[in-house]
């Protein structure tokens, strides 16, 4: 959302809060055209077709064989191996496919005996600044009702074969065209047995101290038909985000109960990026940020990055249909069970991967975010100095957006364009959260820093 449109978002809520007044107001949109060309590529087609190669698999159980070139999780990783290996064909100075082993297993855990699984991890070197890394994950596993049979049909099309999708199209956009920063993408396995591939995959990125922005882990993205409820719906798309952060130790809690910065969490923060710059580039699609880390008893693959203090959220399709979702394949009284293609909208499938392309690219082509941004809370008044530092070691960037929002509003309101390292505005501390971020003569912001206060 521009500053434009976040001012007009303003004006229309306070003509709303007018008795009688008409709800009307005009929204100004800037694409980048870098973006919007890439995202203009994401096809439907092209996406429908790795999502029914996924399936022809017939199961890709974590404990499924691994020794058939057409059957199971080996010849699923075997597939995704191939298919980015093959877009490194001619781009080796910055695309390269790595296949990731990991044992899991063993007595008493939910894979009985002990094996070795597989992770696929593509990598798009930065051309710029290849030390700063976009994560994007979708999990390959499938499983189906009882998740110890490993032979059954599993088709896991939507669950998760829609995520696997969407990245591998968006390897194959970028294939050609490496961003400033370098991207990850991570096929993972395990996910239905403990999320064990993206806990290996986390703990390498702690290990190895990677300076991760982001975390945009995909899983299902594709169902746009509710059970029981039988909601018909692909114009909405869920954004789950840790509301205090898992990793939360006693100096984190004082500091967010002086801030009362309960829903500003860095996962918060990059939601609302999500939902900013992915409504940006995304025509009919409202972005809905939820307040939790994941759904009811149910975790996702961003969970272990998290839990490392990464910045990671979920993106996950707004209705799920549980009678897909792990169901064994059968029709009765005419009704269809299993998590099969017929279940996959495509044209949902295309705008969820433009809402990951979209921020991955407007992420990489920013400056770095602001460093050490504080609200002056010092003395008593009704204007507020918000000040900050450059990124460090860089150098200045075109500018920053001071950006507020009323303490019950889920968004940021307003956009404030700065040059220089500090603002002062008319609108009370206490009334207000503020945050920064940097800004390039193009538009492409960074992500958010919220701005917590020193006296
Ligand atoms: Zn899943």
């Amino acid at each position: 959302m521009t500053a434009t449109k976040q001012i007009y978002g303003i004006l229309c809520l306070a003509i709303m809060l007018l008795p009688a007044s008409p709800a009307i107001c005009q929204t100004t949109i800037n694409r980048d055209k870098r973006i919007s060309d890439a995202t203009g590529i994401v096809s439907s087609s092209s996406l429908k077709r790795t999502v029914e190669e996924l399936v022809s698999f017939h199961t890709r159980h974590n404990m499924s064989t691994q020794s058939k070139e057409d059957k199971g999780i080996g010849a699923a990783a075997a597939y995704l191996e191939k298919r980015l290996s093959d877009l490194a064909m001619g781009n080796e100075d910055h695309f390269s496919v790595r296949r990731i082993q990991y044992k899991a297993g063993g007595q008493g855990s939910r894979i009985p005996r002990v094996i070795t699984l597989p992770n696929i991890v593509a990598t798009i070197k930065g051309s710029l600044n290849p030390e700063a890394i976009i994560v994007l994950l979708a999990h390959f596993d499938s499983r189906t009702q009882d998740n110890s049979d490993s032979t059954a049909f599993a088709p896991g099309a939507n669950d998760n074969g829609s995520g696997v999708a969407a990245l591998i199209e968006i390897a194959s956009i970028l294939s050609n065209h490496p961003l400033p920063v370098t991207v990850k993408l991570m096929f993972l396995s395990g996910e239905e047995h403990g999320l064990l591939g993206a806990a290996h995959m986390a703990s390498v990125a702690k290990e190895e101290n990677w300076n991760i922005l982001a975390v945009l882990n995909n899983d299902m993205v594709s169902n746009s038909h509710s059970s029981d409820t039988d909601n018909r719906n692909n114009n909405m798309l869920r954004v789950f985000s840790e509301t205090i952060p898992l990793i939360e130790d006693e100096l984190m809690a004082r500091e967010r109960s002086f801030n009362s910065s309960e829903n500003d969490s860095q996962s918060r923060q990059l939601a609302r990026y999500i939902k900013e710059v992915g409504e940006r580039y995304t025509d009919n699609l409202l972005i809905k940020l939820i307040y939790r880390n994941d759904r009811f008893g149910r975790g996702g693959d961003h969970t272990p990055f998290s839990r490392n203090g990464f910045n990671a959220v979920r993106i996950c399709e707004y209705y799920e249909n549980y009678d897909r979702t792990h169901k064994v394949t059968e029709t009765i009284d005419g009704k269809e069970y299993g998590d099969v293609l017929e279940g996959v909208d495509t044209e949902y499938l295309r705008k969820n991967t433009i809402v990951n392309l979209s921020v991955v690219m407007n992420i990489s082509y920013a400056p770095a975010p602001p460093a050490e941004v504080y609200t002056d809370v010092s003395g008593l008044s009704n204007k507020t100095r918000v000040y900050w530092k450059n990124a460090t070691g860089c150098t200045e960037p075109y500018g920053y957006y001071l950006l507020v929002r009323e303490t019950d509003s889920p968004v940021w309101q307003k956009k404030i364009f700065v040059k220089g390292n500090e603002i002062e505005v008319p609108y009370s501390k206490d009334n207000y959260f503020f945050a920064v971020q940097s800004v390039n003569e193009t538009g492409n912001e960074s992500l958010y820093v919220f701005s917590k206060g020193k006296r």
